[in-house]
C-alpha cells in the first residue's frame, strides 16, 4: 500500500497524456489528470487509507463513457481498474499502469413492482435501492451500510440481513449491463452469455466493467430487529449463549454476535461513547412474538439495552452502526466451518475483556440457512462453507494505529485457524489474495477459463483478480 508520507509528485505521465488524447473530446464524462485541481478527490476511495495513484481517473456519466475508457485505455498498453465506492480499496494494490474508472456518476433505480426486479446504475449505493424498494412494499439484499456500492458488494456475494432466509445477493441478480475488454457493451443473463453471467456472480469484478445490474425484490415490508447490549466484561457468558442460540434458530433468523470499544468521540451517540460492549445483533422475518419467544434465552441474562422491535426493512441498514462515511479502515474476515467452545474461547482469549484489544469492532456472523452452497442456484458462488463469517476492523488514521491493527488482526487468524474454513469471502477480505485463497479448485479453473475468453490479456482489474487461463 502507498502510504500519504511518500514523496509523489503529481505531474501527468507520458502514459496519462496517451491515453488522454486516445480518449478523444467526446466523453460525457471527466477525466481527470494528476496535477488538476480536482485529482485528490477524483483518486481517494472510501476507504481514506488507501493513497491511489492511478494515470489518470476516469469519472464515468454514461455506459459509452466506459465503452470509450476501456478502447482508449486498451489502444495504449493501459489496464482499468473499475471502482464505485472504494469501500474495498484496499487490494487493488499500485495503479501505475491504470485508470480508474469511478462509476459514481452511472446513477439511477428503477423499479418494476410487477416483475419484483430493480435495475440499478453502477454508481448506486444500497440506501437508494433499499429506500426505492421500500416506498413499493419491497426489499434488497442490501448490505449493512447505505453507503457500500451494491454492483461491488454484489458481484463479490452480499451478506445481508436476510441473509439466512435469502441467500446471497449475488444469486438474486437477474442480468448485468457490462461492457468487456473489447470495450463492448452487452446484457447478460442465464440465456445470454451464460459464462460470462455464472461468472460475474461471485467472480467479482475481473471480467467487464459493469454498467447497470438487474436484481430480485422481495415482498418485505417489516422485520423485527435490533440489539441486546451488554458490558464488555460479560462477553465470554453473552457469546457462548448467543452461539448455542444460533443452533436452534430457523433460517428468518439472521444474527451477529460481536465486541464493539467505541472511542470517546462526539460522532458516536451517548449511550454508546466511549463505551466497551458484547452486543447481538439480530433481524427476524417471523412476528414479533415468535421472535421474544425465541430471545427468551438471551433476554434471561439481562441485557442492559434491547432495541429489538418491528422495524421497516430499509431501516436495517442503520442496526449495524457502520461508518456513515469515509473513514480509514484496517480489517479484514476469515471464515469458520464450526464454533465449538474452545473455538470461542481461543477467540476471546485474543478479543475479549482484559486484552489490548484496538480493533473498534470483532464480530461473528452467523451463515447457514440459505447460505449454504447449492441451496439458492446461483453463479461461480451459490453460498459459504463457513457456518460463522468473522470480521474485526477499527478505525486506523496513522500508520502506527494501522500497525497495531495489523497485529490484532494476524492474532485473531492465528486463534481462529484451526477452524478456518477453506475459502476466505471476498467482500471481508480487505488484503490482497491469491485467487485460489477465494475459490475452490475447480470454481477457480472455470473462472480463469472466462476470464480468457473475454479478457486474454487481463486488461480489467479487480481487488481481487482472476488471473486468465494459461496466463
Ligand atoms: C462499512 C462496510 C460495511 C459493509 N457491509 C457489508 C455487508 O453487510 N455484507 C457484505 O457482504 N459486505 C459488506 N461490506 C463489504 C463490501 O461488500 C465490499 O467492500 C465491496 O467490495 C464493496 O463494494 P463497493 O462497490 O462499495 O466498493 P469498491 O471498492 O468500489 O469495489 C470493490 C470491487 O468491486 C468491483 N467493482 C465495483 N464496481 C464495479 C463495476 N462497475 N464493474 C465491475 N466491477 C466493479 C471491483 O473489482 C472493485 O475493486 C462492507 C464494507 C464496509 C467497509
Amino acid at each position: 500500500m502507498n502510504t500519504p508520507t511518500d514523496t509523489y509528485v503529481r505531474i501527468p505521465g507520458e502514459s496519462a497524456t496517451l491515453f488522454a488524447a486516445a480518449l478523444g473530446e467526446d466523453t460525457e464524462g471527466t477525466v481527470v489528470l494528476p496535477g488538476d485541481a480536482d485529482w485528490d478527490t477524483a483518486r481517494t476511495p472510501w476507504q481514506l487509507g488507501v493513497d491511489q495513484r492511478p494515470v489518470a481517473v476516469v469519472l464515468a456519466r454514461s455506459p459509452d463513457d466506459v465503452a470509450r475508457t476501456v478502447r482508449a485505455a486498451g489502444e495504449v498498453g493501459l489496464r482499468v481498474a473499475p471502482q464505485s465506492t472504494g469501500h474495498n480499496a484496499n487490494p487493488l494494490g499500485p495503479l501505475d499502469d491504470t485508470v480508474l474508472l469511478r462509476t459514481a456518476g452511472l446513477g439511477g433505480v428503477e423499479i418494476d413492482v410487477e416483475r419484483r426486479a430493480a435495475r440499478v446504475g453502477a454508481g448506486v449505493v444500497w440506501g437508494e435501492v433499499s429506500d426505492a424498494a421500500a416506498e413499493v412494499g419491497l426489499a434488497a439484499l442490501a448490505g449493512s451500510a447505505r453507503d457500500v456500492g451494491v454492483v461491488g458488494y454484489s458481484l463479490g456475494g452480499g451478506v445481508s440481513w436476510l441473509a439466512r432466509s435469502h441467500g446471497l445477493a449475488t444469486n438474486q441478480i437477474l442480468a448485468v449491463e457490462i461492457v468487456t475488454a473489447d470495450g463492448r457493451l452487452r446484457r447478460v443473463d442465464s440465456d445470454h452469455d451464460p459464462d460470462l453471467f455464472w461468472a460475474v456472480r461471485g467472480g467479482g469484478g475481473s471480467f467487464g466493467v459493469v454498467t447497470a445490474l438487474e436484481l430480485r425484490l422481495f415482498p418485505i415490508r417489516e422485520v423485527v430487529a435490533g440489539t441486546l447490549f451488554w458490558p464488555l466484561e460479560r462477553a465470554a457468558e453473552v457469546l457462548h449463549t448467543w452461539r448455542r442460540w444460533t443452533a436452534t434458530v430457523p433460517d428468518e433468523v439472521t444474527s451477529i454476535g460481536r465486541l464493539l470499544r467505541f472511542p470517546p468521540v462526539p460522532d458516536i451517540p451517548e449511550p454508546l461513547r466511549g463505551r466497551s460492549l458484547v452486543a447481538v445483533e439480530l433481524a427476524s422475518l417471523l412476528d414479533a412474538a415468535a421472535t421474544n419467544d425465541l430471545l427468551t434465552q438471551l433476554r434471561a441474562l439481562g441485557p442492559e439495552m434491547d432495541t429489538v422491535g418491528p422495524t421497516p426493512v430499509e431501516q436495517l441498514a442503520q442496526l449495524h452502526m457502520d461508518p456513515p462515511g469515509p473513514v480509514p479502515v484496517t480489517g479484514d474476515g476469515l471464515q469458520l466451518d464450526a464454533l465449538p467452545d474452545s473455538a470461542l474461547d481461543a477467540y476471546l482469549d485474543v478479543v475479549g475483556p482484559g486484552t489490548d484489544m484496538p480493533l473498534l469492532t470483532t464480530e461473528l456472523r452467523h451463515l447457514g440457512g440459505a447460505l449454504v452452497r447449492g441451496r439458492i442456484e446461483g453463479g461461480a458462488v451459490s453460498g459459504l462453507d463457513g457456518q460463522f463469517l468473522v470480521y474485526s476492523g477499527g478505525i486506523t488514521p496513522d500508520a502506527g494505529s494501522a500497525a497495531a491493527a495489523h497485529v490484532a488482526l494476524d492474532a485473531i487468524a492465528s486463534a481462529l485457524a484451526p477452524w478456518s474454513a477453506g475459502a476466505l469471502y471476498g467482500n471481508f477480505s480487505e488484503s490482497p489474495r491469491p485467487a485460489a485463497a477465494l475459490y475452490a479448485a475447480d470454481t477457480l479453473e472455470r473462472l480463469r477459463q472466462v476470464k480468457a475468453a473475454h479478457d486474454p490479456h487481463d486488461r480489467i482489474r479487480a481487488n481481487h483478480p482472476i488471473p486468465p487461463a494459461g496466463s
